[in-house]
Formats: C-alpha cells, sequence, structure tokens
C-alpha cells in the first residue's frame, strides 16, 4: 500500500511540519518531553488493529496471543519500575486514570479534597468545569500566600473540616517536593483514601530525584507522555491488589472499551527505558537544569514562584517585569521557544491573559542540554521579556537575534536523526 505521503499529503505535510518545529524550536512546555524513535515505532504498529477488552489471559477477542505479551510486559515493568504490587497500563489518559479511581472510590456527590486548579492543581482535581466538579463536591486547599508553599496545617484543618472521602495530592505547576508521608497521615486521621497524581514528577520519581508516593498513597495515577518520556496515555498503580482489582473493572468495563495496544507497547518500551541506569541520570540533570534555568531568571530580575524549584518545572512570575503571561508566551514563540502562559498563585489577571509562565526542562535535557545551555535560554527568555518594557511586543531585532541564536543550538543538539 501507499506511503502516507503519497496517499494523503495533507497530514504528511502537517506531520512533517510539526517534526520540523520539534527540531527547530526548544521545547519549555514542563508536560512535554521527546520520545525515542523506539516507543514512536512501537506506537506506530500493527497493534493499533487489535482488539484486547479485557485484561492479559482474560479477553473477550481472540487472536490475543501477542498482545497480552506486550501488556504483561508493560505492567511488570511498571511494576518494578515504582516498585509496587499492581499496575493498570490501559487509562487511554491522564484524565481517564483519574476518573477510573473516582469511579472505583468514590460515589457521585462524594466530597473529595484536592489542590486548587489556582494554586497549581489540575482540571481533573476538581474544576467544576471537569468531571471531578460536577458529579463531586471537591472541597480544595490552596498554597500559602507568604511562600506559595502548600501548608500541612491548612490541609490538615480542610480534611477535619469537610471529613472527604479521599484526598487528592499532586499538581501541574508546582515546583517543589510534596510530603506525601504527611498527606497520608492527615488521610489517616479523618479515615480518607489517599490519592496521588504524580503525573508531572512521574520520571523524577523513577530516576529516584523526587520523593516516592507508592510507599504512602492508597492509589497513584500519572500520565505515562511527561517526565516518564513515553507515549501519550495514563496509568493506575498501588500497593493494594485488592484495590487494584475495584480499579481494573473501573477502567474496563467501568469506563473503556477496547485498550489503545499499540499505546500500551510504546509504554512498555518507555518503562524500559526508564528502567536502565541512564535514566537516572537524565532525572538528575532535568532537575539540575530546572535550578540553573531558575538562577538566570531571577538574577535577571524575574521572580519565581516560592523562589525555586525542586523538580523539572517552575512558574515564572512576571509582575516585577510588567508584562503578562499571554504576551510572553507569545513573544517567546517569535523567538523559537515554546512555553505556556500560566496564572501564579492568587493572579489577579484573567486565565486568558496570567501573570505567569510555566518553563521545564524535560525535554530540552532529553536533546542534551545542560546547565550551560539552560544558563543561555535563561538569558535568551530575559532578553525577549526585558525587550518588551511592559508592553505585548518584543523589539523586532532581539527576537530575531534570539531565535537566530536558538537555531544554532537546536542545529548543534538535533532529534530524530
Ligand atoms: N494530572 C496532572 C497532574 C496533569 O498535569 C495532567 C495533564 O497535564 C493530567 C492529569 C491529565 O493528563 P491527560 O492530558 O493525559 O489527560
Amino acid at each position: 500500500s501507499k506511503s502516507l505521503a503519497e496517499a494523503d499529503p495533507d497530514i504528511f505535510g502537517g506531520i512533517q511540519g510539526e517534526l520540523a518545529r520539534q527540531k527547530e524550536q526548544i521545547e519549555l512546555i514542563a508536560s512535554e518531553n521527546i520520545v525515542s524513535k523506539a516507543v514512536l515505532e512501537a506506537q506506530g504498529s500493527v497493534l493499533t488493529n487489535k482488539y484486547a477488552e479485557g485484561y492479559p489471559g482474560r479477553r473477550y477477542y481472540g487472536g490475543c496471543e501477542y498482545v497480552d505479551v506486550t501488556e504483561n510486559l508493560a505492567r511488570e515493568r511498571a511494576k518494578q519500575l515504582f516498585g509496587c504490587a499492581f499496575a493498570n497500563v490501559q487509562p487511554h489518559s491522564g484524565a481517564q486514570a483519574n476518573q477510573a479511581v473516582f469511579q472505583a472510590l468514590l460515589t457521585p456527590g462524594d466530597t473529595f479534597l484536592g489542590m486548587d486548579l489556582a494554586a497549581g492543581g489540575h482540571l481533573t482535581h476538581g474544576s467544576p468545569a471537569n468531571q471531578s466538579g460536577k458529579w463531586f463536591r471537591p472541597v480544595t486547599y490552596k498554597v500559602r500566600e507568604s511562600d506559595c508553599l502548600i501548608d500541612y496545617d491548612h490541609v490538615a484543618e480542610m480534611a477535619e473540616k469537610e471529613r472527604p472521602k479521599l484526598i487528592l495530592a499532586g499538581a501541574s505547576a508546582y515546583s517543589r517536593h510534596i510530603d506525601f508521608k504527611r498527606f497520608r497521615e492527615i488521610a489517616d486521621s479523618v479515615g480518607a483514601y489517599l490519592m496521588v497524581d504524580m503525573a508531572h514528577y512521574a520520571g523524577l520519581i523513577a530516576g529516584g530525584v523526587y520523593p516516592d508516593p507508592l510507599p504512602h498513597a492508597h492509589v497513584v495515577t500519572t500520565t505515562t507522555h511527561k517526565t516518564l518520556r513515553g507515549p501519550r496515555g495514563g496509568m493506575v498503580l498501588s500497593n493494594d491488589i485488592e484495590l487494584g482489582k475495584k480499579i481494573n473493572s473501573a477502567v474496563f468495563p467501568g469506563l473503556q472499551g477496547g485498550p489503545l495496544e499499540h499505546v500500551i507497547a510504546a509504554k512498555a518500551v518507555a518503562f524500559g527505558e526508564a528502567l536502565k541506569p541512564e535514566f537516572k541520570l537524565y532525572a538528575k540533570q532535568v532537575v539540575l537544569n530546572a535550578q540553573a534555568l531558575a538562577a538566570v531568571l531571577v538574577e535577571r530580575g524575574a521572580a519565581i514562584v516560592s523562589g525555586g524549584t525542586d523538580s523539572h518545572l517552575m512558574l515564572v512570575d512576571l509582575r516585577p517585569k510588567g508584562v503578562t503571561g499571554k504576551a510572553t508566551e507569545a513573544a517567546l514563540e517569535h523567538a523559537l521557544m515554546t512555553c505556556n502562559k500560566n496564572g501564579v498563585p492568587f493572579d489577579t489577571a484573567p486565565f486568558t491573559v496570567t501573570s505567569g509562565v510555566r518553563l521545564g526542562t524535560p525535554a530540552g535535557t532529553t536533546r542534551g542540554f545542560g546547565v550551560t545551555e539552560f544558563q543561555q535560554v535563561g538569558h535568551w527568555i530575559a532578553d525577549v521579556v526585558d525587550s518588551m518594557k511592559g508592553a505585548d511586543e518584543a523589539d523586532a531585532g532581539v527576537s530575531q537575534r534570539v531565535a537566530g541564536e536558538v537555531r544554532e543550538l537546536t542545529r548543534r543538539f538535533p532529534i530524530y536523526g
């Protein structure tokens, strides 16, 4: 049959355009990464043809001999990587992994306690716009206004007052370590389940450079495509086999039909990569790079929420620079650096504008950037932001100069051959 280029030049063109963009821009979106060719190959494989409702050894379709092998490998590698007793690798996304846990442990109307979206939590942690906020009764904890850290005494007070059935720890825009042991003590004090959504930190946890939630949480969810550097998808982990059975039923048939076996095979490949010693070095470098980037931005007069980072990401508070998150995101894109605008805690700007940007180092580190390169990136960002002089656009000369230098750097650190 025909190649994609021959069969569908429009789609082929879009993919080629995206490949060129990824090659030439510096990816600073904290939730993104650059997967290996092996992961791409598994995901682009014939496993996409296969229906395999059910779980390995207990399928509702024939012909599952080989997908049983690949799904079992994914499960075993996930358990080995995170040192746990149970893994469900079928959730199509992080949002669906979270939904599965809610379905397994809560009944509509139940109260749960999660981190406020405006403080760094995720939409699926109880936003009124999300199913988690529509079908359940979320109550939220924020960060402390003085230092933007989680205030565990406040979490404990909220738990005592609201008596949630489940407490959810984990975030999308929180750069510091989270004390999962303390969260479990709080959960135990009110008889609640502790769920940890480690989506952002999973690769750092696998690499041993971020606190491990698995000894403390009843159940852990994650995406597989962020710091963990696998294909887009989700996963649920636990040390409680009985709870695992409930999770399995919630994922299928509770929530999903046929699993994406091609994606599951790609997850297995990524977990195999993360089990290698090199991945520990990668995870360590991601954090060192983030700290180096944050230090340059502070030196150049931006503020970092909470003063710095212990992880792969940081929230840059742009208010000292007099520019918005929205304008900065656009200005940096012109200079070939991609990031996302993000509210800072207690932001008064509309969420479509925001006072901050979120930056992360997972993708840059994968392409080989070290501290020197990320210090350079910090100076480029500051050059662009300073040239905005409080307005919505960067100086064209500065923007062009930086874009040219970015092109040189990304050429020195090529991806995908
Ligand atoms: N949980 C957290 C903490 C996240 O940051 C995200 C995505 O950004 C998700 C869940 C949702 O993952 P997905 O986009 O795969 O549904």
